[in-house]
């Protein structure tokens, strides 16, 4: 399911519009509004990326990273935090707990998308197809 993200994030605006903004662009996106419901969610889908924040309630995003790559399934599954434009340490803490790499918020409408893409293993090229 390469073109399924699972959002993991607890503000609703931020939930609509990363939504929207990814529907627009054709994949298709599965939300939990905390880390258990969404670790409840990655026992049994295979999305092809997720979308994580990480303030957020009960556990927070490092936590459920760690807790994810804990999945045999998700040992490799693109993990992309989602950070506060001023919390630069969490990047790196992120990084630490086995994100691949971070967006910043406020999401940018005119770069999420891309953004978010270029963690998902690359559509082939035409020259590759037969
Ligand atoms: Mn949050």
């Amino acid at each position: 399911m390469k073109h399924t993200i699972l959002m993991i994030e607890d503000n609703e605006q931020n939930r609509y519009l990363a939504t929207y903004l990814l529907e627009k662009n054709g994949y298709t996106v599965i939300s939990a509004p905390d880390g258990p419901s969404g670790l409840e969610i990655a026992r049994s889908l295979a999305p092809g990326l997720i979308l994580l924040d990480i303030q957020l309630p009960l556990m927070d995003g490092y936590a459920v990273a760690r807790a994810l790559r804990q999945i045999e399934a998700h040992h490799r599954t693109p993990i992309v935090a989602v950070t506060s434009y001023a919390m630069v340490g969490d990047r790196e803490k992120a990084l630490e707990a086995g994100c691949d790499g971070y967006v910043e918020k406020p999401i940018n409408p005119d770069t999420f998308v891309a953004d978010i893409a270029r963690f998902i293993s690359p559509r082939p090229k035409p020259t590759d197809r037969p």
